[in-house]
């Protein structure tokens, strides 16, 4: 199969969702039945990566595993420190994934592991304080997400048939198409015989495809050697970052996620998860917001700054369109969707990209 690619906006510009994301393996508001498959073939996938080391004569690794730790609240139900246990009700399937080495933990066990662990983790006291007395520890993939889209355009250009993207992420002379009959007329400039439409969000518009729809995102962005960190004995050193997220309690909801990701040389801070959100900018009260979730999760404000701030809309939809459009099944030229992948794009690329490529080969030979 030859392929060209094609795309208004160079891959880093701020707007792509892709660039600024976490970067987090981790199945969140994808409730397509197809994400346990697709993200599992992800993660083949960004374990080799792991294993193949660095990026091209960087510093920076594409992929890294990093522990995270889910905080959790008192259940109210009996707890068990051992693994498998369902005290917390039927584990997700994914989380059975051995190479994730998923537990559920009590603080106290967190802790007692941690004299052998050394992850840099939130003051116990403060934990126990807001009502947090169990996590969920596991040890996902983490992108780096604008570097990994460096590479992969890198790579693109190396072995596609044409890469047609600006040269650079502040080049915005091209116009983005405005219907899905304009996409088709560009495609037959280029003389394609099947489209793959992955406009993540703006597929709302060119497919007026309503049931897509932006979950919007916050983020700050802190440097990772430069960041002050609130030390619990003055013993930092040699302690190891980990991706802490809460989702309920006092320090989150769902809607207001308070996490932190470390992600090659930054440390990401979040965040929010709301759907039809169109703000474009975080707001002062979000941003104080955002701050409070830093200091919870163990940065010292006095001493460091975010060096960016950035708001993504996560391409959310019910089931992810990964199809052939059947309006187009008679037509010269093919089309297939592959849009609507929520808070779980890097989780699930790989998966769903494999299956529309298949689904292009139905297409073609249909
Ligand atoms: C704050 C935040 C944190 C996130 N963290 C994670 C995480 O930790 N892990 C995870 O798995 N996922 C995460 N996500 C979700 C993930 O970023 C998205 O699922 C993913 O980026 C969607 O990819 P996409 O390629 O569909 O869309 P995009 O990356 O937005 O790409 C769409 C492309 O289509 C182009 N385009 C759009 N409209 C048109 C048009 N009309 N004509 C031509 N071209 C067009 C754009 O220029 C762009 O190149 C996060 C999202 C946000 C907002």
């Amino acid at each position: 199969m030859r392929v060209k690619l094609y795309s208004p906006r160079h891959p880093l510009h701020p707007s792509t969702c892709s660039m600024g994301a976490g970067g987090l393996w981790m199945p969140f508001h994808c409730d397509d039945p197809r994400t346990g498959r697709w993200a599992a073939e992800t993660l083949d996938e960004l374990f080799t990566y792991e294993t193949q080391g660095q990026a091209d004569g960087g510093q920076e690794q594409l992929v890294e595993i990093v522990p995270i730790l889910k905080l959790l609240e008192e259940s109210g139900r009996p707890v068990s420190d051992e693994p498998g246990t369902d005290n917390f009700g039927d584990p997700e399937e994914w989380t059975k994934d051995p190479r994730l080495h998923f537990q559920r933990l009590s603080i106290e066990k967190l802790f007692q592991l941690n004299k052998v662990n050394r992850f840099r983790l939130p003051f116990k006291h403060e934990l126990i304080d807001a009502g947090y007395r169990y996590g969920h520890l596991f040890f996902p993939p983490i992108v780096n997400s604008p570097l990994m889209l460096a590479h992969l355009l890198e790579e693109a250009s190396k072995t596609l048939e044409e890469v047609d993207v600006p040269s650079s992420p502040a080049d915005e002379t091209r116009e983005f198409c405005e219907s899905m009959s304009d996409v088709m007329d560009l495609a037959a400039t280029k003389n394609c015989d099947a489209v793959v439409n992955c406009t993540g969000l703006g597929s709302r518009q060119l497919c007026q495809d309503n049931e897509v729809l932006g979950a919007r995102g916050i983020l700050l962005n802190f440097e990772r050697t430069e960041l002050g960190r609130r030390e619990p004995n003055g013993d930092e050193a040699n302690r190891k970052d980990i991706a802490i997220m809460a989702e309920s309690g006092p320090w989150a909801s769902e809607t207001m996620p308070c996490y932190m990701i470390p992600r090659g040389s930054r440390i990401v801070v979040g965040g929010s998860y709301l759907e039809e959100d169109g703000c474009q900018t975080i707001t002062q009260e979000e941003r104080a917001q955002l701050f409070r979730n830093a200091f919870h999760l163990g940065i010292d404000l006095d001493k460091s700054r975010p060096v960016q701030q950035w708001v993504g809309f996560r391409p959310y939809r019910p089931m992810v369109r990964c199809q052939v459009d059947p309006n187009y099944i008679g037509s010269s030229i093919k089309l297939i969707h592959n849009y609507g992948h929520g808070g779980s794009g890097w989780t699930v690329n790989v998966g769903a990209a494999k299956e529309c490529a298949s689904l292009v080969q139905e297409a073609l030979q249909g």
